[in-house]
């Protein structure tokens, strides 16, 4: 018979739970900033700092000035399903902060060498905890930090080979880190963000003034071709907000590259967005181009639920209709009037 049938039933240990919870939440070095980040953004941080060597592989460092971590908390932080995030199914049901699953900082713990240094407002130091996977506990010392927290990760995949086989080339993974950040900065203007591979800057964005509202990030990140070519939109019917901006039909382009969508400043991808975008386009772009769009939509939290996938990029919205009717007929009316070869800009 099949060696399985004759084995007993086993309870795995803590550091292969960590582990096989790890492959569905971190698929590449990129994976692990988007969890900081994440963090850095829910812990209120108006600067974040990433520093990247060789791909990520070997350094990943994330440095904010939220609002830090009690001494008490960092064993508890690097443990799987803690969180302060949420405490209950009601507040599962309508989680306003990007992480709510408590397992991002376990599942970098596991794969990787983790050291976590943190500062609240009233503690006179700050406070260091390190892991790598091992089971000894933590073990907590004093360290120098200003108010916040840096996540350092190092040697990612150094004990799990058959993921570490899956890396690319250190440009193809810094390349998914840059898109990354982009993506996040996108979400947040009000916040700094800088960005450093083996030393050298390549990032470096300002937190937006209310006056510009975004308008300087969204030229630094998708050209100032795209503003000029873009019509500001902001609407809102039955309790949902949609703004942003939408590129006119003529500035289409052949990859769907610059679509950005945001639900409570989350990136999402979803099928019934992209449906009421394309739908909305469809009789003034040439088939077979792809719109533009950086766009934001805001919903009560109860009605959506951003709980559908452990990476957290899908979201299902809990009525369906009603949100791609309202954002069909935003979009429609915004778009509408320009037909190819009638606005401004390029028609290939
Ligand atoms: P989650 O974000 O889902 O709660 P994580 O494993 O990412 O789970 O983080 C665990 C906990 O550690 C968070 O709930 C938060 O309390 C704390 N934490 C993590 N990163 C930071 C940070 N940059 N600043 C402040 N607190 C943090
Ligand atoms: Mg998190």
């Amino acid at each position: 018979p099949p060696v399985s049938l004759r084995m007993r039933i086993r309870q795995l240990p803590p550091q292969l739970i960590n582990q096989i919870a790890a492959g569905e939440v971190i698929e590449r070095p990129a994976s692990v900033v988007k969890e900081l980040v994440e963090n850095a953004f829910d812990a209120g941080a108006r600067q974040v700092e990433v520093d990247v060597e060789e791909g990520g592989v070997r350094l990943i460092r994330i440095r904010d000035d939220g609002c830090g971590i009690d001494r008490e908390d960092l064993g508890l932080a690097l443990s799987r399903h803690a969180t302060s995030k949420i405490a209950s199914l009601e507040d599962l049901e309508r989680v306003a902060t990007l992480g709510f699953r408590g397992e991002a900082l376990s599942s970098i713990s596991a794969i990787a060498r983790l050291t976590l240094t943190s500062r609240t407002a009233d503690a006179p130091c700050g406070w260091r905890v390190s892991a790598d996977g091992s089971e000894s506990g933590f073990e907590i010392q004093p360290a120098q930090h200003a108010r916040g927290t840096t996540v350092e990760v190092r040697d990612l995949f150094y004990n799990t080979p058959a993921r570490r086989k899956f890396l690319r080339a250190e440009k193809t993974e810094f390349g998914h880190i840059q898109m990354l950040v982009q993506r996040m900065a996108l979400a947040r203007f009000d916040v700094g963000l800088r960005l450093r591979h083996n030393q050298r800057e390549v990032l470096r964005l300002r937190p937006d003034t209310e006056e510009a509202g975004g308008a300087e990030r969204i030229g630094a990140l998708c050209g100032s071709d795209f503003l000029e070519q873009a019509l500001r939109v902001d609407f809102e019917a039955s309790g949902l907000r949609l703004h942003g901006w939408v590129g006119l039909p003529t500035f289409s382009r052949s990859q769907a590259d610059l679509q950005f969508f945001y639900v409570n400043r989350r990136l999402v991808r979803d099928k019934l967005v992209g449906h009421a975008v394309r739908q909305a386009y469809q009789d003034v772009m040439y088939h077979q181009r792809q719109p533009v769009y950086v766009l934001y939509l805001e919903i009560d939290p109860g009605l959506v639920d951003v709980n559908a996938h452990p990476a957290k990029l899908e979201v299902r919205f809990r009525e369906g209709r009603m949100v791609h009717d309202f954002l069909f007929s935003a979009l429609h009316r915004s778009i509408a009037g320009h037909r190819p070869g009638q606005a401004v800009g390029v028609v290939e």
